[in-house]
């Protein structure tokens, strides 16, 4: 892991961040034959489509193994897209499994959480499983591998063993407890199991080969005592199994047929095949992808825990977070994700995703689904002086032009409105084509205007903006045929409600977070800037969601502010205080500022 993530920060230092590309991609990852390539199908596919072919297996069952030791992020979609992705593909099925098999740290509340965001992404497991639910199993094979000879009880420290594994050129040396007879082993392992050894006092080894050119091979512990309360088997254990010792059997106890991980484990598999040979237990195989990265974001759990105990987030929900939480309040879809995963294919070679990319598939989902409206975010008054006073008109607006079926709303219309700070200035400069002094624009869906003069305040700041308006363009046109260049978004001053929107900017300022020299902290790289909140002025129709919710299945109800970007109901928003969270913009407003 440390050695993907140094290689991933190399890679940006030298600017070489690599940035998507569905031919790059799709070449560099895959690499299929012939037949194969016209179908494009990924690497995983090929195999599975094989086995199925020549008959390995008839049906193929895949698995998703979160430890529950924090709440799941966008890497994890990844994996999910892919385990149940290929399985519905093929007529298989996935299961969960929660890899519980280090009790320090894991909690219920992460897997009700993991639950939550598993079905809020769109799957379903065929079966639910604890990795704590095969402890006797593993320990029974366990003594059954002491009695062919291929475990010992090692009564050594943990950095005793770690000097005598040797490295990488140079062989390990034989632990002086190596020779212990079966029956010894046997009755130190029971009395391990017994809880008669103290924490860290004796661990139980795999005999193989202490010169093995694998490191893996040399030895490897497969438990370890730890008088530790775990969340599901309470008291029960204080001797623990490690992960390479626990998985593959977990994966054969299943029948799971393709065992899918991230490319780290790859020097992993000979051992996970190494113990189901021994046991001579159903044969899975594991197979190692290239796991997410993405550029302005930290996705270890640790770090992750770290940002919510610590307070730099309101949460692991936090809209900011890279978690599934997160991205749900913030407004993005379960379809944007599946399809960002997707877009990104499957790779065998670590890179990094330019966070854009997620963005990208998120408004190309929204601008399908979502009903626009008007809101303002930094209003300023204007005042239509021509307009006759106390008068109201509403006027129809589209409610989303990519879907006709939404219709038409009504939105009230008067002397007085807000605008957006922003689209005015006294005097327009070059290619500003909102309002300015003497220029004509579009007050979407109600008229041309045209501003006439403004109050200041003591200070200099603009209070008000007096226009006139042209009764004859009513709806947006003008019947002489006349154009305008700019057209503006508005609210009904009388009519608006104000909204707390919380506008969100990325986590950390710089591309790799992670990146950091010796006495630094990740911690560093935080964008001071990632939330601003105001007050803004909103249409009626934003205070009517009944008629929008049921729509959403997570009971997020989304919209496109016209202009201003795509947003949703936060969970803190009650009628009396309603609250708005800015998605993401409607262009891709970062591009421009790198
Ligand atoms: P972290 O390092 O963030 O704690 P993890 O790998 O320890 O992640 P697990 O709960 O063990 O987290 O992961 C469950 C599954 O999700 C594993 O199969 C793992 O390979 C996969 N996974 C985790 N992170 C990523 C990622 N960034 N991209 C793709 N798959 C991932
Ligand atoms: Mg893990």
């Amino acid at each position: 892991m440390q050695i993907l993530q140094r290689l991933a920060g190399n890679a940006l230092q030298f600017g070489r961040t690599i940035h998507y590309s569905p031919i790059i991609n799709h070449s560099m990852q895959n690499e299929p034959n012939g037949d194969n390539r016209e179908r494009n199908l990924n690497f995983l596919e090929e195999i599975i489509e094989d086995d199925l072919k020549n008959g390995v297996h008839k049906s193929i069952l895949t698995r998703f193994p979160p430890e529950p030791n924090g709440y799941l992020h966008i890497g994890h979609a990844k994996s999910i897209c892919l385990n149940f992705g290929l399985a519905k593909k093929y007529g298989g099925k996935t299961n969960l499994r929660f890899d519980d098999t280090n009790p320090v740290k894991e909690d219920t509340e992460y897997v009700d959480s993991i639950q939550e965001d598993i079905h809020w992404l769109g799957f379903d497991w065929a079966e639910k499983h604890y990795a704590s639910d095969y402890f006797e199993q593993l320990y029974e094979w366990a003594e059954l591998l002491i009695q062919k000879g291929l475990a010992y009880v090692d009564d050594q420290s943990l950095d005793e063993i770690r000097e005598g594994r040797g490295t990488v050129t140079t062989p390990g040396k034989n632990s002086p407890y190596r020779d212990r007879t079966v029956e010894e082993n046997l009755d130190m392992f029971r009395r391990m199991r017994a809880g008669e050894f103290a924490d860290g006092s004796k661990v139980l080894r795999a005999k193989i080969d202490m010169a093995h050119p694998n490191m893996q091979f040399r030895d490897p512990i497969m438990y370890r005592i730890l008088h530790a309360h775990h969340h599901r088997t309470g008291d029960k254990w204080c001797i623990y199994p490690m992960y390479d010792y626990a998985h593959g059997q977990s994966d054969s106890i299943e029948h799971i047929t393709h065992s899918i991980c991230t490319l780290e484990f790859d020097i992993h598999r000979p051992l996970y095949d190494w113990f189901i040979e021994k046991l001579e237990i159903f044969p899975s195989h594991q197979y190692e992808f290239a796991r997410l990265n993405i550029n302005y974001t930290v996705m270890s759990k640790r770090k992750l825990l770290q940002l919510v105990k610590e307070n730099y987030v309101s949460g692991w929900d936090d809209p900011r977070m890279p978690t599934i939480c997160g991205f749900r309040r913030r407004g993005y879809t379960p379809e944007s994700i599946r399809a960002f995963c997707d877009r990104i294919g499957v790779a065998k070679r670590d890179n990094i995703i330019d966070y854009s990319l997620l963005e990208f598939s998120l408004r190309e989902h929204l601008n399908k689904v979502v009903q626009r409206r008007m809101a303002v975010l930094d209003p300023v008054k204007v005042i239509i002086d021509n307009y006759p006073e106390g008068q109201t008109e509403m006027l129809t607006a589209v409610n989303n032009p990519e879907c006709e079926g939404d219709g038409t709303r009504q939105v009230p219309f008067g002397r007085e409105l807000w605008i957006e700070r922003e689209d005015f200035m006294e005097v327009a400069p070059k290619k500003y084509f909102r309002m300015a002094i003497g220029q004509e624009v579009r007050l979407r869906y109600a008229y041309f205007v045209t501003a006439q003069s403004v109050e200041k305040d003591a200070e200099g700041n603009i209070t008000c903006i007096h226009c006139t308006y042209d009764p004859a363009t009513r709806g947006g046109d003008a019947p002489d045929g006349r154009k305008v260049k700019g057209t503006i978004h508005w609210v009904s001053a009388p009519h608006a409600f104000d909204a707390e929107v919380r506008l969100f900017d990325r986590l950390f300022a710089v591309e790799a977070p992670d990146d950091v020299e010796e006495g630094h902290t990740f911690l560093e790289n935080l964008n001071p800037n990632s939330l601003k909140v105001v007050t803004a002025k909103c249409e009626p129709a934003l205070a009517e969601q009944k008629a929008e919710i049921g729509k959403w299945k997570d009971g997020i109800v989304r919209y496109q502010f016209e202009r201003m970007g795509y947003f949703c109901t936060d969970r803190d928003s009650t009628p009396e205080h309603p609250v708005f969270n800015r998605t993401c913009t409607l262009k891709d407003s970062w591009a421009k500022i790198k």
